[in-house]
């Protein structure tokens, strides 16, 4: 393909995602295709011959359009959003363009430079003191698995990496009873063990660690032989937005001298706007600290923001340099790829000063505060009617219901039925043993007639005969 075509195509590509997005309202949310009727369209075996562009196009919009479930869609209410502003996407768009690889300095100085910055236009945005500094990760998963790793090789001295974990003291890492699975899933790959996850009872209407139970479960720890190594609490978990008494962990965490990591992955964005920073107070007692832009605040999906407050710890655990990776005459860089544990990066700074530059803060902290609004007004307005029950209170734009006295087998065909609609989008969780339906609002374009949209759907589905 000449850059001329490239060029032609360009902009039809970016003429589609106009029209794309401004009739995305009268797609079905959740794809509506049953397995297979993607695969079966796509040939056995790759051709021998090229295709010209305006024929895959044509294929694109045929074949994969039906199975796409529409993550931009203003009334996708289920797990958490996963945005794109249009800022970020041209970033991203010019990103791809160039298509540099950032994993150190000198591999493009822009890249590394403007990553410094924007996390600290974030860690500023977030209230945090100066005394963090941050790196972008692909996914708040590797941001929890490198804490993790520091926690392990920090309370072995190191010993980890270099002689293995047999024969080691056996570690033990505590949370709470709601953290996201990404939490266990580091425990296994980092060689700690899911039996060494304590994870301690939650209370109280946020759900957060009983702090006597995490004491308790340290204690007898110790008393074991056991060592423990860190503590992983969360803010704004993903089932109903648990979050944890963070000064009371932090204390504990101070007094066993455990490395501390914060979960803040989806509520973090909301810490933006000074009148929900009630709900992580102590955060700035943490080691570690992940949120995931590319999840409420806009940032195109992948950017995880990761603060720590001592990077060496996290270097010493994860820098390997062997002399094709040396930056001579220039030793006092920061070399990002030390920071996380895939050595390939991409350049993930440009969409946040796109982002941040032409919505400014104001202009993201609106949109967060409209959400949460209309998602609490929309809560209110189905507590009013007789048929059904909030089960948890919202936390942010986050809470759960069912219709009363509804079976889980029943709510379950609930949720089905609406999504089978397509109107909205909703996803399940458990609550205290039971089925709930989860309703949470976050998408960067959403407006209040969409949660008039998803209160008449809700209702007029529940009560078919
Ligand atoms: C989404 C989410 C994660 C996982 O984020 P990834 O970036 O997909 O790894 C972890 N924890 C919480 C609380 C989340 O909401």
């Amino acid at each position: 393909m000449s850059w001329d075509d490239f060029a032609k195509h360009a902009k039809e590509a970016a003429n589609w995602g106009a029209d794309y997005h401004k009739t995305i309202r009268d797609r079905p949310v959740r794809a509506q295709t049953a397995q297979g009727d993607i695969a079966k369209q796509l040939a056995d075996s790759p051709p021998e011959d090229g295709t010209n562009l305006t024929a895959i196009m044509a294929d694109f919009e045929r074949i994969v359009m039906p199975g796409i479930t529409h993550w931009q869609h203003p009334r996708f209410f289920a797990y958490f959003n996963s945005n794109a502003a249009p800022a970020s996407v041209l970033a991203e768009f010019l990103v791809s363009i160039i298509a540099p690889q950032c994993m150190l300095w000198q591999t493009s100085p822009a890249a590394t430079e403007m990553e410094t910055r924007m996390m600290d236009w974030l860690r500023q945005g977030l209230g945090l003191p100066g005394t963090y500094q941050g790196v972008i990760q692909d996914s708040a998963s590797s941001a929890t698995l490198a804490a993790v790793l520091t926690m392990r090789e920090r309370v072995l001295e190191f010993r980890g990496n270099i002689e293995g974990l047999h024969g080691q003291p056996q570690l033990r890492i505590y949370c709470s009873d709601q953290v996201h699975s990404s939490i266990d899933r580091a425990i296994w790959v980092a060689g700690i063990g899911q039996d060494n996850l304590v994870k301690v009872r939650t209370t109280g209407d946020l759900r957060h660690m009983d702090p006597i139970d995490l004491e308790a479960a340290i204690a007898e720890d110790r008393q074991a032989g056991r060592i423990p190594a860190g503590v992983i609490a969360a803010t704004g978990a993903t089932g109903m937005g648990a979050c944890d008494d963070l000064e009371s962990v932090a204390a504990v965490a101070e007094e066993h001298g455990l490395y501390s990591h914060l979960d803040a992955a989806w509520a973090g964005t909301a810490m933006i706007c000074p009148e929900f920073r009630a709900l992580w107070t102590g955060a700035d007692r943490f080691d570690s600290i992940v949120f995931n832009p590319h999840k409420w605040l806009g940032a195109q999906f992948d950017c995880a923001a990761h603060f720590l407050r001592d990077p060496d710890q996290l270097r010493q655990t994860l820098a390997i340099r062997p002399e094709y990776l040396k930056t001579h005459g220039a030793e006092d860089v920061i070399d990002y790829s030390e920071w996380s544990i895939p050595l390939g990066r991409r350049f993930r700074a440009l969409k946040l000063w796109f982002l941040m530059r032409h919505y400014g803060m104001e202009g993201l902290r609106t949109r967060i505060r409209n959400h949460v609004t209309w998602s609490q007004a929309l809560c209110d307005r189905l507590r009013a009617e007789d048929d059904f029950e909030i089960v948890t209170e919202p936390i942010l734009s986050l809470w759960t219901f069912k219709a009363k006295n509804a079976s889980d087998e029943q709510t379950q065909a609930l949720v089905d039925k609406i999504n089978d609609d397509g109107r909205i989008y909703l996803t399940q969780t458990i609550v205290d043993g039971r089925k709930v339906i989860r309703f949470q609002a976050g998408q960067f374009d959403c407006e209040e007639r969409d949660f008039d949209t998803a209160f008449e759907t809700i209702t007029e589905i529940a009560r078919r005969p």
